[in-house]
């Protein structure tokens, strides 16, 4: 059986639904494929289980580790299987609001389960179906991938795919000691949950330093949160083989050049994302992909074949992305608009805002000071500690830094990097102040509400005149 649509989405996630509800706001047909669970990767194993489940381990931190004086510590008694009870709750609820409804709710939009892959040039097969359409969009996203170390096959090991729902992959138990591959942000991120349900976590990342994409000062205020707190967090360490000792996983690291050796209850491998296009019958209608399988597409979202559009974490790092959920929503929109209404928009990622959600949060926009003087620009780039914001001094929680990187002959702010309590939502007035061409007198001429953490983007941008240590409340 065949059926024709304008647009046929392999996937749905949020890229892909971003895509089909653009299709039918033009008043043309849609139709979205899922091997696994609809709504994709955020919904249901990324970002909104994983958020859950941090915040009720920082409420549990908090408790036992009371910033204030006059506060004692309390313990919270910890039920794991109920929290991944309710987070299971949650995600079935607010995928049924967010992408089930939707769908019933739309006449032009369909979903139909099965593994996709092009049959033809124009068509496509998923559980028997034969899908068939002008305009193609791949949406399938990405996967942990799963590196080449010995032994690694023959023991048992987890990725993030612990979070998701009612797949064999979900956690139950609390892993009593945890040993990480990688230290990446799903790494730092569910190192630091674990950590502070009780699990002894080491992290194992191969690099001098974890972060390595981000400012040093980023890196370093993280580190040194996640040891203060006592993550085992251990860097420039290579994982060479790995194999069970009676109820443990052994890992065998050299640091170095000696050999290291790491016991745990569990292993869980987060050592990156690989896009998921084996498989779905590229070959068919000869779309290129690069060496690690990502789809190379255009700043229109066009792969090498005219009638094939690719968007979300499926194109990795091209035309300046991010593997992240609102990126592949924007841009699903816009490669839905190109394909069925001939539009020519080009993505626009120059600034997109980004946080890691470990406590203290990571927030960056823009440009980093190395990147910055590698484009040419004649840069002017300061760091404050935190401890410089009335906020941080008044709530009692002083970790992390501030950076700026300015153009020197422009005084226009290229980039902003924060690690702190609330990072990720003080982001958003650098991100507006990028995308508007923001000068560093911007920040510092507007009035901020005092005290707030969004004060450190004012200080920081102060501190190219004055010395941040001698000021007075907010004066400028
Ligand atoms: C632990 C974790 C935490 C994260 N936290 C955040 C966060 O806080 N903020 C943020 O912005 N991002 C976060 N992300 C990243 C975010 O989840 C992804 O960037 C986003 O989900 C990508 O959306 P997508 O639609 O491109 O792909 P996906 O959401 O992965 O959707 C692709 C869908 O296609 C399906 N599929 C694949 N192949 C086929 C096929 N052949 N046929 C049919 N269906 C197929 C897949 O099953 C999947 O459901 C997190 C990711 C992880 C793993």
């Amino acid at each position: 059986m065949s059926e024709r649509f304008d647009l046929v989405i392999l996937g749905s996630g949020s890229t892909a639904f971003a895509a089909a509800l653009r299709a039918a706001e033009l008043g043309k047909t849609a139709v979205m494929t899922e091997s696994r669970t609809l709504g994709g990767t955020c919904v249901n194993r990324g970002c909104l289980p994983s958020k859950n489940l941090i915040e009720a381990a920082r409420i549990v931190w908090e408790a036992q580790h009371p910033r204030y004086p006059g506060l004692r510590p309390a313990r919270i008694d910890i039920d794991f299987n109920e929290l991944v009870r309710q987070k299971a709750q949650l995600v079935h609820d607010y995928r049924d609001r967010k992408y089930r409804s939707i769908v019933e709710d739309a006449d032009l939009i369909k979903v139909y389960e099965g593994h996709a892959a092009f049959v033809g040039e124009h068509a496509i097969s998923a559980n028997g179906r034969v899908l068939e359409a002008d305009q193609f969009l791949i949406a399938t996203g990405a996967r942990p991938t799963v590196p080449p170390i010995e032994g690694l096959a023959d023991v048992p090991y987890l990725t993030s795919d612990l979070l998701t729902s009612g797949e064999p992959q979900e956690l139950f138990e609390l892993p009593g000691s945890l040993v990480i591959v990688g230290g990446g942000y799903i790494a730092l991120e569910l190192g630091q949950m674990f950590h502070r349900f009780g699990s002894q976590v080491t992290i194992l990342e191969r690099s001098q330093k974890i972060l390595k994409d981000y400012e040093p000062e980023v890196s370093l205020a993280v580190t040194e949160a996640l040891r203060s707190e006592g993550v085992n967090l251990v860097t420039g360490v290579a994982v060479r083989r790995v194999l069970q000792e009676g109820d443990e996983i052994l890992v065998v690291a050299e640091r170095s050049g000696l050999e290291q050796r790491f016991r745990a209850q569990r292993l869980l491998v987060a050592t990156g994302r690989a896009p998921n296009t084996d498989g779905i019958g590229l070959d068919k209608v000869r779309v290129e992909l690069d060496d690690r399988g990502f789809v190379p597409v255009s700043d229109q979202l066009r792969t090498n074949v005219p009638y094939i559009w690719a968007a979300g974490d499926v194109i990795g790092r091209f035309t300046g992305s991010q593997l992240a959920t609102p990126v592949g929503a924007h841009d699903g929109g816009i490669a839905a608009s190109n394909a069925l209404n001939g539009e020519r928009r080009a993505v626009d990622h120059a600034v997109i805002p980004r946080t890691i959600f470990t406590d203290p949060q990571v927030a960056v926009v823009g440009l980093t000071d190395a990147e910055a003087i590698g484009l040419g620009h004649r840069c002017w780039c300061n760091t404050i500690p935190v401890e410089l914001v009335p906020r941080a001094g008044a709530v009692r929680d002083t970790r992390g830094i501030a950076k700026m990187v300015i153009d020197a002959d422009t005084d226009k702010v290229l980039g902003v990097s924060l690690v702190m309590r609330d990072a990720g939502e003080v982001i958003h007035e650098a991100a507006m102040g990028l995308r508007l061409g923001a000068t560093i007198h911007d920040f510092i001429e507007l009035v901020h509400v005092y005290p707030t953490m969004a004060e450190a983007l004012k200080i920081v941008a102060i501190s190219r005149y004055k010395d941040p240590h001698k000021l007075s409340c907010c004066a400028e």
